[in-house]
């Protein structure tokens, strides 16, 4: 089912892990970011378009995760765009001919097992880096690219509809995870994402987390505030105080403090 967050942005929410796939019309047809999960939530998507009577003429992966990377033939041949380094990324890891096999093993340890699509996982055209702009007929998405979750992870924000789609981070559910390659101090790289964010707050009235709650402008706030001190806590090495760890987690979440643990004994672990 399409949720409405805002005029012209539509929302559709997995059950797995309450991941947000993210429409955005345009005059000649849609904008679809980081569909997903299972093949029946697909379906659900390609009949929500389908009774708008609307294409889907562009995609965006906001970064390479798999759950962040998936698409379904019926949305069609239109280009699925990532940065540069999301889709160099991707293409390294689908080099490995048992990459998709890998994926499909992490998911037997989830309650997706089996049900998620990967013939067409992470097929994404990269924009040349430095681009400000997803190249759509539509309304202006900006490219707010940064180095913070995954490598080529970009933020979308929607300028006309006041809309910032945050990719992995700013969840009311989720607290910040890193990856790190080799040079990047996953802690900095954090924080300096989450200022590109606090530039913009003042142009958002509402955020779009790539998992968890839409939230308004209050809350865009609220959890730049909340990731900003989960990164200074586990940099520095006290005890975090935040909801979405421990028994403030919400029921069905408790997963999250077992992350929070192993982030703290080594806090550049990837993060999928
Ligand atoms: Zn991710």
């Amino acid at each position: 089912m399409l949720t409405r967050v805002a005029e012209g942005v539509l929302v559709h929410e997995s059950e797995f892990v309450q991941s947000n796939a993210v429409v955005v019309l345009g005059p000649a047809g849609v904008l679809l970011i980081d569909p997903g999960v299972t093949a029946s939530e697909l379906d659900c998507l390609v009949g929500d378009l389908a009774d708008l009577g609307q294409a889907v003429v562009a995609g965006f992966s906001t970064h390479p995760h798999w759950d962040h990377v998936l698409w379904d033939a019926r949305f069609g041949e239109a280009p699925r765009y990532g940065t540069a380094r999301c889709a160099a990324a991707i293409r390294a890891e689908l080099s490995d001919p048992d990459a998709k096999a890998r994926i499909a093993d992490h998911l037997l340890e989830t309650e997706i097992a089996g049900q998620v699509p990967l013939d067409l996982l992470g097929l994404i055209t990269g924009l040349p880096a430095g681009t400000t702009q997803v190249p759509w007929d539509g309304p202006r998405v900006r490219v707010i690219e940064h180095e913070a979750h995954a490598p080529g992870h970009a933020a979308l924000l929607i300028e006309e509809r006041g809309v910032l789609v945050a990719g992995d981070m700013l969840s009311d559910v989720l607290i910040p995870m890193f990856e790190s390659d080799d040079t990047a101090d996953p802690f900095d790289d954090y924080l300096a994402a989450l200022l590109l964010f606090e530039g913009v707050a003042g142009d958002v009235e509402v955020v779009i987390p790539g998992h968890g709650s839409v939230g308004g402008s209050a809350e865009l706030k609220t959890r730049i505030d909340q990731d900003r001190a989960y990164v200074h806590a586990l940099r520095d090495g006290r005890d975090v105080d935040d909801p979405r760890v421990g028994p403030s987690a919400k029921p069905g979440w408790e997963w999250v403090s077992d992350v929070h643990e192993g982030q703290r004994e080594r806090p550049a672990r990837r993060s999928d």
